[in-house]
């Protein structure tokens, strides 16, 4: 077991993305990708994931260079999980053209022992039954924070329903809390979530800022204002990135460190949807997120 490190399942992608600015085919992306590109900021990450033979080395490479422990990503026979998405004028909504599951239709994780103890745990985007496999090996985690998306919440309801009892936080998007609740209002959606087992639940509004809900509190935080979006792929991972990797760099979950969390983790993500696949967190440096965080406090103090 290592101190501060988030041990952390989800996809490793190839994404093949159009937006109104640009278009890439078979760049690195993946929900747990873009967390650990995050996180890493703050804390350390071992990934776990699968990827397929076709799975470029200099990808790999990447992924290490960014510090992130790989020992737990492993490669089989087959081919890497593919994402094709659009985005219109509306930056805020992914058109899913198609989701090739691929390596990660026959995954079972084997987390190593070594690994088995660590106190964070981050279950990034991917089926819930992969993210309850991964869950079941682990002791008592201290942390537990889990993303999903509207694909899993319509294909794989039951086993996303038994996961929530399990875990402490719960990220998804407007969207996904009024599938997932069958509520209109996202407060009374918030409400219908933390009657099920998280304390703790992050609602993603894409331009449109976070909303957080708690038993006792409730925070409420804007996007940071850009002037160009150019890649909004990877903004809800690496939020969380910023958001789970801050939180377990602080000594207590306290309301405060939430807030601070909250923030970082919208930080992160105003960096993210600059470029096309890692690119711009891959070049971020901790000065340029202190800058924002800076800024940010400014424009919302009153
Ligand atoms: P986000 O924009 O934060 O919602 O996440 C985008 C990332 O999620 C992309 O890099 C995709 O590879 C990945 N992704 C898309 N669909 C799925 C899915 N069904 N399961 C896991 N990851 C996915």
């Amino acid at each position: 077991m290592k101190k501060n490190r988030i041990l952390a399942v989800g996809s490793v992608a190839l994404d093949s993305v159009k937006t109104p600015f640009g278009e890439v085919t078979n760049a690195l992306g993946g929900s747990v990708s873009y967390f650990a590109a995050s996180a890493r900021f703050f804390s350390k990450v071992a990934l776990v994931g699968v990827v397929g033979r076709d799975f470029p080395e200099k990808y790999w490479d990447k992924i290490r260079s960014l510090g992130v422990d790989t020992a737990c990503l492993e490669r089989k026979e087959g081919k890497t999980f593919h994402w094709r998405g659009f985005y219109g004028d509306d930056l805020n909504h992914a058109k899913t053209l198609k989701t090739e599951l691929n390596v990660f239709q026959s995954f079972r994780p084997c987390i190593p022992r070594a690994y088995r103890s660590d106190r964070f745990v981050f279950l990034a985007n991917i089926d819930p039954d992969i993210q309850r496999e991964v869950l079941g090996q682990m002791g008592r985690p201290h942390l537990t924070a889990c993303d999903t998306m509207n694909y899993w919440i319509a294909h794989k309801r039951p086993s996303l329903m038994s996961l929530l009892k399990k875990v402490h936080v719960f990220l998804c998007n407007d969207g996904e809390a009024r599938e997932l609740s069958g509520e209109r209002s996202l407060l009374k959606a918030a409400k219908w979530v933390l009657s099920r087992g998280p304390s703790l639940l992050v609602i993603k509004k894409g331009e449109h800022g976070v909303l957080c809900f708690s038993k006792n509190f409730t925070f409420l935080a804007p996007a940071f204002l850009l002037e160009d979006v150019f890649d909004p792929t990877g903004a809800g991972d690496s939020f969380a990135g910023g958001f789970v990797g801050y939180l377990v760099s602080c000594r207590r979950f306290s309301e405060k460190a939430v807030r601070k969390a909250i923030v970082y983790g919208s930080v992160l993500a105003s960096y993210n949807v600059e470029s096309f696949s890692l690119d711009r967190l891959s070049r971020l440096k901790r000065p340029e997120i202190e800058k924002r965080y800076r800024q940010f406090r400014e424009m919302t103090r009153f």
